[in-house]
């Protein structure tokens, strides 16, 4: 049963968890990213993105003066247009929730100078518009005019449904067409993919839209041709390389073009492997096309990737990619708690690939995913003030090793303001102005709840309207209210989530048992005004494991409540977490603190603390003894919400404590 995830303008959220984090983003990060797009944050290394474009525009059109010194050329990675891009995308969400008139004036001449910076053939890469447009095209691996271009198609989508003004989404008609005279399967074309995915989705969001099928093909294309070898036996990037005579990079790895999910073809690839971000980009492309084309052995693939990822690949706060080495996924079963990558990106590309899952499908599997995602590995890359951001995201830390051992170099004991490769702050606010658009998914005969948020959303089902509102306290508390307005016949079903074991259901009052099917509880009605679900989750504060073959997990526990992962924090456990083990049969005292992060729950379990051995003792000081029996002290440990921690100055951190 396919269904489509309601549009932005069609649910309001109304949420006591979620509404302040979206304020956060519409009223500390939108309006910090376009000072820091317009290089205006003193400290901060530039963008150059706004100033890239602005110069490219000249270059284009000599008759205009946006005052730019042309000392400096193109600024920043080569990738830099991107960044404007995902803050376009965010700031025309916002604009659906909150209207804001001179914010979508700043939107407006954005797009005005984009534009301006346009080619007479719709091309609109700045690096190439300002170092040579001779030279693009030329490196479709590493220069990522593909993934600026995919970046902009979702922004010009969502300014359009936002807005209704087509400017943007043409100038994105425009460039698309551009990119299908050059690349593609006829001959004469390039027959090549972007190195960097997205392009892929973005194709089937613009075909949304414009149901060009030009648009849907191209995605096809991209995917179909990914990790293909040519008459050469060699694949696209391997010709591409000896052409540019570039040395390549991943030569002596193990990832080879599988660094770029490019080594085989994309229906041949069994686990996921490469530069994690990239993989779930394309792994969202590939359900996508998947979907819209009816292809059974892409989705197949998309299947046994997802589960690959879910089940062997991805921590319990849904970051994945375990390794700053190529920023990439390593091997199943290896999840190190400290010296993880889990880029904030990787954990929202995650939550697009299993949307587009849940669109083919609706199974728990899926959406369950996205709500760990979301309340645990992408919410922790942004302070609770909306002002610094984790690019990666540990599931243990200790100050010292952060600053002094290399293999930790990558983890961050504290947020930052912004980052020379500024890729997770703009695409954390891409995905939390649109959050609503999670919420439900719906056909001409059904309406599916995935997750709960409290709010408000309409829906047209076979010619009759139809609203439903929730009114939840998930994540603190597992009561659910939903209730209809309007009059129809449909399927309703909602998501019985994976940390509830009971709940009781009832319809108008009295008890209903509803036909589950993959933990969707469905209700088949006729549904009129004023009919009331209510639902009562279970929500227990839970102690889970990891499967043995989790090696560094083995002997330890993790506090779970609802969807929410738990952490231990030095600010109220003290130095050395790792000496502390807890009582996971112990009862679990949860208190609900208003003025601690903003509002939490915070869970206090009985645990030990292994005492040093006993000064005055010959041994006391010895590095190693033999073993005598381990001396403990009674200790309450404190609990707080995982993507909470680092709000009050470095410390150490344990998401997986040992067991007692
Ligand atoms: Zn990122």
């Amino acid at each position: 049963m396919q269904t489509t995830f309601i549009k932005p303008g069609d649910i309001k959220i109304d949420d006591s968890f979620w509404s302040p984090i979206m304020e956060r983003v519409r009223t500390q990060v939108i309006p910090y990213q376009w000072e820091a797009l317009n290089d205006r944050i003193s400290g901060a290394e530039p963008s150059y993105a706004i100033r890239n474009f602005k110069l490219a525009a000249e270059l284009t059109h000599p008759e205009l003066d946006y005052a730019v010194p042309r000392t400096i050329g193109f600024g920043g990675m080569v990738f830099q247009d991107s960044d404007l891009a995902k803050w376009l995308e965010a700031a025309a969400y916002s604009l659906v929730w909150h209207p804001d008139a001179s914010l979508e004036q700043k939107l407006d001449e954005t797009i005005d100078i984009l534009a301006n910076a346009q080619q007479a053939d719709g091309y609109m890469d700045t690096y190439y518009i300002i170092n040579g447009i001779d030279k693009r095209w030329t490196n479709l691996k590493d220069h990522h005019e593909l993934y600026c271009f995919g970046h902009f198609t979702e922004a010009a989508v969502a300014y359009f449904e936002a807005t209704g003004k087509r400017k943007f989404l043409d100038i994105m008609i425009k460039y698309a067409d551009c990119i299908d005279a050059h690349i593609g399967a006829e001959e004469g074309k390039i027959h090549g993919y972007p190195g960097h995915e997205i392009a892929e989705m973005a194709l089937v969001r613009l075909y949304s839209v414009t149901k060009n099928e030009k648009h849907l093909k191209l995605a096809a294309y991209f995917i179909n041709q990914r990790g293909q070898k040519g008459p050469t036996g060699k694949v696209f990037f391997q010709e591409e390389d000896e052409r540019n005579a570039n040395g390549f990079y991943w030569k002596d790895s193990y990832f080879q073009y599988q660094y770029y999910q490019a080594g085989i073809p994309v229906r041949d690839q069994k686990v996921a492997e490469g530069h994690a971000v990239r993989a779930v980009y394309l792994y969202s492309g590939m359900a996508d096309v998947g979907r819209e084309t009816n292809d059974k052995s892409l989705i197949e693939a998309c299947e046994r990737l997802f589960t690959d990822i879910t089940r062997r690949q991805m921590y319990i706060t849904a970051a994945i990619g375990q390794q700053p080495y190529g920023e990439s996924f390593s091997f199943d079963y290896d999840l190190p708690n400290d010296t993880v990558y889990g880029e904030t990106c990787a954990s929202i590309g995650l939550a697009f690939f299993a949307r587009r899952m849940a669109e083919i499908e609706p199974n728990a599997k899926y959406t369950n995913v996205i709500e760990r995602a979301l309340y645990n590995g992408i919410i922790s890359g942004m302070s609770l003030d909306g002002t610094k951001f984790f690019y990666v995201n540990p599931l243990e830390t200790l100050p010292e090793s952060s600053k002094k051992d290399r293999r930790m170099h990558q983890v961050k004991i504290e947020r930052q303001s912004w980052f020379p490769c500024a890729c997770c702050p703009p695409n954390l606010a891409r995905i939390i102005a649109s959050l609503g658009t999670y919420v439900h998914s719906y056909n001409e005969e059904t309406i599916l709840t995935h997750l709960y948020i409290s709010g408000e959303a309409a829906f047209k089902l076979a010619g009759k309207e139809m609203k439903v509102r929730v009114k939840t306290g998930i994540p603190w508390e597992g009561s659910v209210k939903i209730t209809f307005e309007g009059e129809a016949d449909f399927n309703y079903g909602f998501r019985i989530p994976d940390w509830c074991g009971n709940y009781t259901v009832q319809l108008n009052g009295s008890p209903c048992t509803p036909n589950v099917q993959n933990a969707y509880a469905f209700i088949n009605r006729a549904w009129k005004t004023g009919d009331t679900i209510e639902i009562a989750f279970d929500m227990p504060a839970s102690f889970m494991q990891a499967n043995p073959k989790v090696r560094d997990d083995i002997g330890k526990a993790a506090l779970q409540r609802g969807p929410i992962v738990y952490c231990l924090e030095e600010a109220d456990n003290g130095k050395g977490l790792a000496k502390l083990a807890v009582n996971t049969v112990a009862d679990a005292q949860v208190t609900w603190e208003q003025g601690l992060l903003c509002g939490v729950d915070t869970i206090t379990v009985q645990g030990k603390e292994i005492k040093d051995w006993v000064a005055g003792e010959d041994d006391a000081e010895s590095l190693y003894r033999p073993v005598k029996p381990s001396e403990y002290a009674d200790k309450t440990l404190k609990f707080i919400p995982y993507y909470a921690w680092a709000n009050r100055g470095p410390g150490e951190m344990a998401v997986w404590v040992h067991m007692c």
